[in-house]
């Protein structure tokens, strides 16, 4: 390796198969590597609007204000929060993971009166908990987490929006370890915001953030006060709660930004934008309910193996994500351990795990480009020999065999 002060970057071969970052597809890296333009030239403002169309689709939604936060998933879930939140307003988290902890503490941070419903980590709500928390608490908006990648679980969310609209909630997702592997359908389930990433199912880099909002959403943000362009002194009285303290994150400002008005705010991150705006064709030229399938395939493929190999799964099956499984690291073995290997010896990445499951749990992602046949194998593989070389046994091959078959059955059906 050329250590001299002024290599270039050359980063080791991995593959990434936790719960993410993973390995980008090929294509986006390429199309990231594209030449600037300015950000008022008709070829930039043009593929912003495709990128809106595109999302439109990704997200199966007509909502006009589809479009990019710069920043990684958790820009897009704060500009969302920032800007629906007033100090004061009652909102509802359903936690079920790390990530509902998030909502949390930003919706905090808003200066919400922030109620919350939990389950046991590895399981989720019923739609009857959430509604018969929502009569009780009276909240103006409810945030959930889609997949939470904390503890591979899949809230369903199909029947929430109608609750919502029955008690005249505004409805939020964090769809970003979710969407692209998972069904997500922002208009007929109801949804009034939903954000997401790229390094997930989306197979690009983390750094910008798809969020689409509701007409609803949308009237709620604009009705909220702004400086006016120009004014030094800002004589505005304590307490004034109409006003989002926020500029970056003020999506009022970024929809003038990304609509006809095309009102200067940020300089819109230009390679991130080609990076996401192929993320999506790749993701719309498979199709999408093509793409879920595959993740679902891969994602069981996985499943099947682990569990071939005698190991133990987290949670309840049942509502796992497509694309990332929680496996219980065996009592004997030292999780750490089995990850440096992985990691030193075949150059494979997979997860740990935060909270009550640090030192439990290892996490394996299948997802956007790492959602295939080669890399499942490879990391069957790896992992196997990497347990058996500790003196861990499993049924000798057994997991590859089983994943072979479980390829070749679904071929048949294809
Ligand atoms: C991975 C993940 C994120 C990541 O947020 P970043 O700001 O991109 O690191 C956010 N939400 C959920 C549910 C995730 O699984």
């Amino acid at each position: 390796m050329d250590l001299s002060p002024f290599s270039q970057i050359n980063p080791p071969q991995r593959l990434l198969m936790g719960p993410g970052p993973i390995n980008a597809y090929p294509r986006v890296l390429r199309a990231m590597s594209s030449q600037l333009l300015g950000q008022y030239d008709p070829a930039m403002t043009g593929y912003m609007n495709e990128v809106m169309a595109l999302y439109r689709q990704v997200f199966c939604t007509k909502n006009q204000w589809t479009m990019l936060v710069n920043g990684t998933s958790r820009a897009g879930i704060e500009a969302i929060l920032v800007s629906a939140i007033k100090p004061g307003d009652k909102v509802l988290v359903p936690v079920f993971g790390r990530f509902g902890h998030l909502l949390c503490e930003i919706a905090h941070r808003c200066r919400a009166e922030v109620h919350t419903i939990e389950v046991p980590w590895g399981e989720v709500f019923s739609a009857d908990q959430i509604e018969d928390a929502i009569r009780r608490i009276k909240p103006r908006l409810l945030l959930t987490v889609q997949g939470d990648t904390s503890t591979t679980m899949l809230q369903p969310l199909h029947e929430l929006g109608d609750i919502c609209r029955r008690y005249g909630v505004l409805f939020y997702t964090d769809a970003t370890a979710s969407l692209g592997g998972n069904p997500l359908e922002v208009d007929a389930w109801g949804l009034d915001a939903v954000s997401a990433g790229m390094q997930k199912c989306l197979g690009g880099p983390s750094g910008t953030s798809p969020v689409t909002l509701s007409p609803e959403m949308e009237a709620v943000i604009r009705r909220r006060k702004r400086v006016e362009q120009g004014i030094r002194t800002v004589d505005h009285a304590e307490g004034d709660d109409e006003m989002i303290y926020s500029n970056y994150f003020d999506l009022g400002m970024v929809m003038d930004y990304w609509g006809p008005e095309r009102l200067n705010h940020h300089t819109e991150a230009t390679s991130a934008l080609f990076g996401a705006r192929e993320s999506a064709q790749i993701i719309l030229q498979e199709g999408l309910e093509a793409g879920i399938a595959r993740h679902r395939l891969h994602g069981d493929a996985m499943l099947k193996g682990i569990q071939a190999m005698g190991l133990q799964v987290f949670g309840d099956i049942r509502h796992k994500m497509n694309n990332v499984l929680g496996v219980m690291i065996p009592d004997q073995i030292n999780g750490d351990q089995v990850r440096a290997r992985m990691l030193n010896d075949f150059g494979i990445e997979i997860g740990t795990s935060f909270g009550p499951l640090h030192g439990k749990v290892w996490r394996i992602g299948t997802m956007g480009y790492n959602a295939r046949k080669q890399s499942v194998l490879q990391t069957l593989t790896a992992l196997e020999a990497v347990l058996n070389s500790l003196r861990f046994s499993t049924p000798r091959g057994a997991a590859i065999q089983t994943v072979l078959d479980h390829y070749l059955a679904d071929d048949n059906h294809a």
